[in-house]
């Protein structure tokens, strides 16, 4: 059990950003065999063919073509998502007053954001280098050392702030401090600690990350304490899932999307068409034969749930209490912020009885507003019969969150049966 949750911790610690996630992932499909395609090449596809494909470096769908024609077999997907809430550096990051230089940053998604104070930075993510024959390049970067903090005021310069609760300014409170200087002169010396040649950057995509490395915790190692839990743990169980299937009658499918968390409104995200242009192109036959797939498939979609918390117990409906440590849990809601219904929800039940692995229930308080997340978005966009699934976790969106090590195995098993 508690090998799959170990498992999970490296994927983590490889995983700073979407890009890492995205580059750890490829590593582990291609040591199974998975070979890399380009969208703007012709593809040839056949049975057993295993091959994954990437948009903008930081969402990736891989797939295993069934044995059965697709508009025969159908797809069974299981989607995720790649980025979690963070802060992210703005274009012009040089900035500083007093002394002190600081970076610019804006808020990605929604951040708890007092639990990014006071925590030893690092920077990851993506820059574009214009080459010396000018032509442009992407690198993934990472610099894993404790270079920015985001320090608490005082106590004693706000007393009732225990009382009151913190109040942060997104403009004003966040710019971590990474030194003492000039900004400009800073940022210069930040792309040089990536590697990259401060004069050649022409873009970038980076964000700030927490240092403190993805750990079992808690007696017995209940626990698995770590930034980015939401939603890299589902990201990792459809990947291991995927990674251990052997080829079956359908085709097997992984998307892991970026910008869930604002919505997932982009080419890369998915409100977008990737997922649907890379399933035309596995079909490769007529619309019809498409749609025929697409009425033969099956979605599920792994986002974290939030586990009943025992210091707020009244936040939880009394009768869809997730636990930690018993299993995957279904997600319902009516509106449609989740896309489980009856049927879907049913669906998932059984491959989790075919793995011998318990199931939760989860609905939101009816006088809370629900989330939500990219089931109920590619089930509208693609037309596929889709469950929202996730394990129970607390502290979602805190920079350092928690779940259970024994419901990492559990889902990638109950995910090993959708690929069955
Ligand atoms: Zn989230």
């Amino acid at each position: 059990m508690t090998e799959a949750a170990r498992d999970l911790c490296a994927y983590l610690n490889e995983s700073p950003s979407p890009y890492h996630a995205v580059l750890e992932t490829i590593r582990r499909l291609e040591a199974v065999g998975f070979s890399r395609l380009r969208e703007d090449e012709a593809w040839e596809l056949g049975p057993g063919d295993a091959r994954y494909v990437t948009r903008a470096d930081s969402s990736l769908i891989a797939f295993r073509v069934g044995e059965r024609s697709p508009s025969e077999g159908g797809f069974r997907i299981v989607g995720a998502h790649t980025d979690s809430p963070g802060l992210r550096l703005k274009p012009q990051p040089a900035s500083g007053k007093e002394g002190y230089a600081q970076l610019g940053v804006e808020v990605y998604g929604g951040v708890l954001l007092y639990s990014w104070l006071d925590r030893d930075l690092g920077v990851a993510g993506r820059v574009v280098v214009e080459e010396a024959d000018g032509s442009l390049s992407r690198r993934m970067v990472r610099l894993h050392a404790p270079l920015a903090r985001v320090a608490s005021l005082a106590i004693h310069l706000e007393r009732e702030v225990n009382d009151k609760g913190l109040q942060l300014n997104k403009q004003n409170h966040l710019a971590p401090m990474i030194g003492l200087g000039e900004g400009p002169a800073a940022v210069e010396k930040l792309f040089a600690d990536l590697s990259v040649d401060p004069s050649r950057v022409r873009g970038f995509d980076l964000g700030l990350y927490d240092l403190t490395a993805a750990t079992l915790g808690g007696q017995d190692d209940a626990f698995v304490f770590s930034g980015r839990l939401d939603n890299l743990a589902s990201c990792h169980a459809a990947t291991t899932a995927l990674v251990r299937a052997q080829r079956s009658s359908a085709t097997q499918v992984i998307a892991l999307f970026d910008h869930e968390e604002v919505g997932s409104g982009s080419a890369q995200g998915a409100a977008g068409p990737f997922l649907r242009d890379v399933l035309t192109r596995i079909v490769h036959a007529d619309h019809a034969s498409f749609l025929r797939a697409i009425a033969a498939s099956f979605c599920v979609s792994a986002d974290m749930a939030h586990a009943v918390h025992p210091n707020y117990v009244d936040k939880h409906e009394g009768k869809h209490m997730p636990r930690i440590g018993k299993g995957p849990v279904v997600k319902t809601n009516v509106q449609q912020r989740y896309a489980t219904d009856g049927e879907t929800g049913a669906r998932f039940r059984a491959l989790c009885r075919q793995a011998d692995v318990p199931v939760q229930d989860f609905v939101t308080r009816s006088d809370l507003a629900c989330g939500s997340t990219i089931g109920p978005i590619t089930a509208a966009q693609l037309g596929i019969a889709t469950v929202d699934v996730g394990n129970p976790m607390l502290s979602m969106h805190s920079i350092r969150e928690m779940c259970g090590a024994a419901d990492v195995g559990m889902m990638i098993a109950a995910l090993g049966r959708l690929f069955a």
